[in-house]
């Protein structure tokens, strides 16, 4: 727990806390601090109004406190509206370890942060995220059970990637629906920025529904596989912005949509996997709206992580997964068509059906 007796400087203090906390309007935020193992970490439970927290744990050298308990909040508010969006029975939470992922592992460390989520009893659920691997999640799993996106050879549900990369082409074939008048990308150019798990199985989708994709990737012997095994083109990572192209698809990183790069792209549909891809979501997404171009927003098109978890949480079943998937394609739709008829920017449609559905189920849970 904290340490009350640290100075702001050490430790960021509770009444700054309590105000970060309701400036995000969370319910419950848990400073874990163990001297043995060296274990400093925040959880951070934003709603459950829908069902107990679910996210993922994130270890990241942060330069002190106040900016790991920022994105601990900024990271579980999102959650929450991901999983609103994706029709799940999950609130919103997630954690971050303060701590270098190459340097600061260790057994002891992730079994104690364990037991801290143990005491949470359920209300957070947590999960892989940035610097962490399987290996981390199985020692984490050894005491508690409150874990998703186990492997499998743990009763888990594995990569979530595929589940993923299918929500994606749901979304784009939405979008492009709502753009083109018709979801077929046979012969649409779509560049895919980055070819890791989620890129290549999008890439797969693409060609084998004619697609004609180029791909980019800051790892050229990446670039090189994928070129080779789907027969795609390619350009360098920077030049990706300028080619001609239909849609573009992030798959790399988040804030790829920004003042720079909105003067370069062409593109008339931006849906892909990476989160954040608006580097300022309210400026650019007004941006991107008045610039013609249809955004699919990235927490909803990227739901199948959330999704693939949730089921392992219930019982997994790969086939509902993907079935549940699926709906991105009629949410994103919905999304879009409330956008254009009420003339409001894609991501405040999507916020606003996430607040509207938490409300309503919040009401029917009041009644018994
Ligand atoms: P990954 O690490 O497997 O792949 C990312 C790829 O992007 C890597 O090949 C990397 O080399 C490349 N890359 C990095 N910087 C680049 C740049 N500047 N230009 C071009 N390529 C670059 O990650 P992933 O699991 O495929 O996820 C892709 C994105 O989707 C990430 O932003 C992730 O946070 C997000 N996401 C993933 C999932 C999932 O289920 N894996 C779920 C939700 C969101």
């Amino acid at each position: 727990m904290i340490d009350v007796t640290q100075s702001r400087e050490e430790m960021t203090s509770s009444p700054a806390v309590i105000s970060d906390m309701a400036a995000y309007d969370h319910e419950q935020v848990l400073f874990c601090q163990d001297k043995a193992t060296g274990l400093k970490a925040i959880i951070a439970i934003h709603d459950t109004t829908l069902g107990p927290s679910l996210g993922g744990t994130r270890m990241w050298h942060y330069a002190n406190e106040a900016e790991a308990l920022t994105d601990v909040l900024r990271l579980s508010r999102g959650m929450t509206y991901k999983s609103a969006l994706a029709g799940l029975n999950l609130g919103g939470g997630k954690a971050v370890i303060i701590g270098d992922s190459r340097k600061d592992k260790s057994e002891a460390l992730f079994r104690r942060f364990g037991r801290f989520v143990n005491s949470l009893g359920g209300k957070y659920i947590t999960a892989e995220d940035v610097g962490i691997s399987t290996k981390e999640i199985e020692w984490v799993a050894m005491e508690t059970k409150h874990v998703a996106g186990k492997p499998t050879y743990l009763g888990g549900s594995g990569d979530p990637s595929p589940v993923t990369a299918y929500g994606v082409y749901m979304g784009m074939k939405a979008a492009a629906k709502e753009q083109f008048g018709s979801d077929d990308l046979g012969g649409k150019k779509i560049a895919v920025q980055g070819v890791g798990n989620v890129g290549e199985t999008l890439v797969d989708y693409l060609v084998k529904e004619g697609a004609v994709v180029t791909v980019t990737d800051i790892w050229e012997d990446r670039v090189k596989e994928i070129v080779h095994k789907y027969g795609v083109q390619a350009c360098l990572p920077d030049e990706i912005y300028d080619i001609d192209m239909d849609i573009y698809a992030p798959c790399a990183l988040g804030a790829t949509v920004n003042d720079d790069t909105l003067k370069r792209l062409k593109c008339a549909v931006i849906a892909g996997a990476a989160n954040n891809q608006l580097a300022n979501e309210k400026h650019h997404g007004i941006e991107v709206m008045k610039k013609g171009i249809v955004y699919a927003p990235d927490y909803l098109v990227n739901a199948g992580g959330i999704i693939n978890c949730y089921w392992e949480v219930i019982g997994y079943n790969q086939e509902a997964a993907m079935s549940q998937a699926t709906q991105i394609y009629d949410t994103t739709l919905n999304i879009l068509k409330k956008s254009s008829s009420e003339q409001i920017p894609t991501y405040l449609a999507a916020n606003q059906m996430a607040e509207a559905r938490i409300a309503a189920i919040g009401r029917i849970k009041q009644k018994f």
